[in-house]
């Protein structure tokens, strides 16, 4: 059977999560996958996974209620692969009322936790998982403060918590669709149809 993901494409860097999941399938071998965009509930059909992009946390959650999509997501029964502005609206505590939170992550998140002057910055963080340290893009990004026992963390950097998993979901306050590196897609991936 084919592997069908969905990326949410209502605001936000949406095509380069599809180049990534792509990107991810090749380097794995699954040579029958599909991506497709996400924008109305019956997208979300026969979907093994959905990445939630980075964008305006409070535009997509915005947009999230006005195309019906709040309880069909929440409600998804793939895995979820949120980052930036996808891991604000996936946790179920957040600093800013106009977000209203899916809560598929028992987290508390603080958006735009690096304040003014450290708007946008990379760095080389090391990642559960991974056996050599990966090269994240942070863009006006969130942390995660406090994490439910259910909650694996994954990458932690003196600022806060940057990257978690929760059974199938991850959540990652970085890019990984930035930059080339299909590390972190595979990893998803692989949690999503192994287990491990
Ligand atoms: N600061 C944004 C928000 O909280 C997230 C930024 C991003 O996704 N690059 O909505």
């Amino acid at each position: 059977m084919g592997v069908r993901l969905g990326v949410l494409a209502l605001q936000g860097d949406v095509s380069e999560h599809i180049q990534g999941f792509e990107r991810a399938l090749r380097v794995m071998g699954e040579a029958d996958g599909a991506v497709i965009p996400v924008r109305k509930p019956r997208d979300l059909e026969g979907l093994h996974g959905l990445a939630i992009p980075g964008g305006e946390s409070t535009t997509i959650s915005r947009l999230i209620g006005k195309n019906g999509l709040f309880e069909p997501i929440a409600g998804f029964d793939g895995g979820i692969f949120a980052t930036c502005a996808g891991m604000v609206l996936v946790a179920d505590r957040v600093d800013d009322p106009r977000v209203r939170t899916l809560g598929l992550i028992d987290m508390a998140v603080q958006r735009n936790a690096f304040g003014r002057q450290r708007e946008s910055f990379e760095a080389d963080i090391e990642v559960r998982g991974l056996e050599r340290p990966y090269h994240a893009y942070f863009i006006r990004a969130p942390v995660a403060r406090e994490v439910g026992n259910s909650v694996e963390v994954l990458a932690e950097i003196p600022a806060g918590i940057v990257a978690v998993r929760k059974g199938q979901h991850m959540a990652l306050s970085f890019h990984p669709e930035l930059g080339g590196d299909p590390r972190i897609h595979v990893m998803f991936l692989e949690h999503l149809f192994t287990g491990k």
